[in-house]
């Protein structure tokens, strides 16, 4: 969705991103309330807020209160704010600073799948001289947030093989190939103890961050330990490393591993196969595509068979050692540099809206195709308003839209 409003006398654009799509969700898990009807709660739903109904027109509203609705806060409350900031700034008869263009994706949770289609269709729609992304949460300390780049993300997918009909563990157990321990040692080769990744080059293209960005690393506020009392883990990886410099680093993780059955489902078996699903977070300058054929060339050193399709019957029976690799493809990371004078206009507008610094951050964790907009030549910078859990915070609710409030009225440079 593309909607543009032109203010007379103004020389630049500014384009604001958002999406109103949401993951999927199970609506029969939402015992109190109800996914797509929003519910007031007098604190957040894991602080054990209780539903109280929504106050009348002018009554005021808590800070603490929360409104839970699937995707309120990513990223819906956002849309709302900006209108509201629109609506507030017309009220008081406050001219907007700059030309205003707006994209509301309907798929970004799905990937994005026909922004670049759209984009390249529509160039000229999209003209403009700063991306602003509303997408996203604020710091955990709950302070305002502005962050200049994306991870980007791909996958891998492995399966790797034993006999093609499961065998009794008993008769067979230390005869068949068990494919569960094949699949474990060739991952335990991925990554040390301490979560750096041996795969050959897995960190050579990265981009080196600027002194600037050096710099504002070094001042965000260290809420390691806090995180990690919150999480109840008592070592993080990374070899000392803070999140927000493994941040800008590529990753490596297991989201998900799966073979034969646990618990009360266990089997005395030896299973016929075993699956895992890698993410790949990828910063500045690496290459999607070469990245999964790094993991691919590592997975051959450890002496597999490497096939794309489901291996046939005389392959199994000619190679011991099978993994049969898919990726659904990916996108790469996009950094706008924190010194163009766009950036600082945006943190100087922003801190003065606040009364006080912002965090800054070279990368924010997840992923969003905002490389995109930086092959247009836009630079990217995020202004996220949500609070950290996700959950739609009134109070970071008002703070956005001032801060939105501000950009529209003030952000010159
Ligand atoms: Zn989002």
């Amino acid at each position: 969705m593309y909607a543009e409003l032109v203010t007379p006398g103004a020389t630049r654009t500014v384009i604001f991103y958002a999406h109103y799509d949401g993951q999927p969700t199970d609506a029969s898990r939402w015992t109190a309330t109800k996914p797509w009807e929003p519910a007031l709660r007098a604190k957040s739903f894991d602080a054990g807020g209780t539903l109280i109904p929504f106050p009348a027109a002018g009554t005021a509203y808590h800070d603490d209160w929360r409104i839970y609705a699937r995707s309120a806060s990513d990223d819906k409350s956002p849309i709302v704010a900006l209108l509201a900031a629109l609506d507030a700034l017309r009220a008081k008869k406050i001219p907007l600073a700059v030309n205003l263009k707006l994209i509301l994706d309907g798929e970004e949770e799905a990937g994005s799948p026909n922004l670049a289609r759209v984009l390249a269709e529509h160039a000229a729609l999209f003209r403009g001289d700063v991306l602003l992304t509303i997408d996203g949460p604020v710091h955990q300390s709950g302070r305002p947030l502005l962050f200049f780049g994306n991870r980007g993300v791909t996958d891998v997918n492995i399966t790797v093989y034993g006999p093609t009909r499961a065998l009794h563990s008993g008769h067979y157990g230390n005869w068949a190939p068990n494919p569960a321990f094949h699949l474990a040692r060739l991952l335990a080769t991925m990554k040390d103890a301490d979560g750096r990744v041996l795969i050959e080059g897995f960190y050579d293209d990265v981009a080196p961050l600027s002194e600037r960005e050096k710099q504002a690393l070094a001042e965000l506020p260290a809420n390691d330990a806090d995180l990690m009392r919150e999480l109840h883990f008592a070592k993080a990886e990374g070899g000392g490393k803070k999140l927000v410099e493994l941040i800008n680093m590529p990753s490596l993780n297991i989201r998900g591993i799966q073979s034969a059955y646990v618990g009360a489902q266990s089997q005395n078996i030896v299973p016929t196969k075993a699956e895992v699903s890698l993410d790949l977070r990828l910063v500045r300058n690496i290459d999607p595509q070469r990245q999964v054929e790094r993991v691919i060339a590592h997975i051959r050193k450890q002496g597999f068979y490497v096939t794309r399709a489901e291996p046939t019957n005389e392959e199994r029976e000619k190679y011991a050692f099978i993994a049969r690799v898919t990726s659904e493809g990916g996108y790469p990371a996009a950094r706008t540099p924190m010194d163009l004078p766009v950036s600082r206009a945006v943190v100087r507008v922003v801190e003065e809206a606040m009364g006080a610094p912002v965090v800054k951050m070279p990368t924010l964790g997840g992923s969003a195709p905002m490389y995109l907009f930086e092959n247009m030549k836009l630079p990217v910078i995020g202004v996220p308003i949500v609070n950290h859990d996700n959950n739609q915070r009134i109070g970071n609710f008002w703070r956005g839209m001032e801060i939105f409030g501000a950009l529209l009225a003030d952000l010159r440079w």
